[in-house]
Parts: C-alpha cells; sequence; structure tokens
C-alpha cells in the first residue's frame, strides 16, 4: 500500500464529502453537530451516500474518476515484448499469448496474476478496495483536485 497516495485520497474524501449527523439527520460541516453537539459524524458524498470512514468515499471517487487497467490486454503486450508477437510453428504463424492462453489457461491467469501483484509491488499500480488504477493516473487527479 502506497501511504503517501492513500493519505492524499483520503484528504481528497475529506475535501468532497460533508460531515453528517445521521441521529439529527442534518450536515454538520464544523465537526460537530449543532443541534446535538455529537462530533460522531458519517460523511455525506453528494450522489452516492452517507456513511462512516473515507475507505467507500475514497473507492467511489476512484470508480468515478478513473478506469481500471485492462490487464489482460497490459499481459498480452508483455509477452508479445518478452517472446514476440509471432512465432513460426510448421507453416503457421503463431502469437504466443494466444498459444500460451489456449494449451494452458491456469498457467495463463497464474503467471497475469504474478504479473499484477509485482506491478504493485513496483507502485506503479495502487490497489484499492479490490480495484487497481495506474498511480500515475491517480497522482494526476490529485494534482488537479489539489490545485482546486
Ligand atoms: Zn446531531
Amino acid at each position: 500500500m502506497n501511504k503517501e497516495i492513500y493519505e492524499r485520497l483520503e484528504n481528497l474524501a475529506f475535501k468532497e464529502t460533508i460531515p453528517f449527523c445521521y441521529s439529527c439527520y442534518k450536515y454538520a460541516p464544523t465537526g460537530r453537530c449543532k443541534t446535538c453537539f455529537s462530533d460522531d459524524l458519517m460523511r455525506h458524498l453528494e450522489g452516492v451516500g452517507v456513511e462512516f470512514g473515507t475507505g467507500w468515499v475514497i473507492k467511489a471517487l476512484l470508480e468515478e474518476c478513473l478506469e481500471q487497467p485492462d490487464f489482460e490486454e497490459i499481459f498480452e503486450q508483455s509477452i508479445d515484448d518478452c517472446y514476440g508477437e509471432e512465432v513460426r510453428v510448421g507453416w503457421l504463424t503463431l502469437n504466443p499469448a494466444q498459444i500460451i492462453k489456449n494449451e494452458d489457461p491456469i498457467s495463463w491467469e497464474m503467471a497475469k496474476s504474478e504479473y499484477i501483484d509485482s506491478l504493485v509491488e513496483d507502485g506503479e499500480i495502487f490497489e484499492f478496495s479490490g480495484n487497481y488504477y495506474w498511480v500515475n493516473e491517480i497522482e494526476a487527479l490529485l494534482v488537479e483536485s489539489e490545485a482546486s
């Protein structure tokens, strides 16, 4: 988990939501409810809902603003780069990625998930709540929102 990115996303989540007192069903923009004086507040994200915490806000904002990478395509590309786009078998010209997928789909899936893990470990991909995003796209989104 990229801590710096996570903290900036959390700031974005605070910025994009308004504190909300669920028992009074009122906004509490100062962080304390003016009616019941509670500071145990949910957050309201316009068009999405009201809930405690920021994880769900970050998830919703990322889903709304960014596309998840197509790992099948990316992994195919990396296999092409590694083994070439074409191999000749007898008189056939074939694509190694397609052959591996057809011949051994399980090993294809395993290798693909290891490849995704390596992108996460290298800090190229940010995983959040079961979703995956390019770190540079998140950074662009953060820069844009931090400037506004
Ligand atoms: Zn209240």
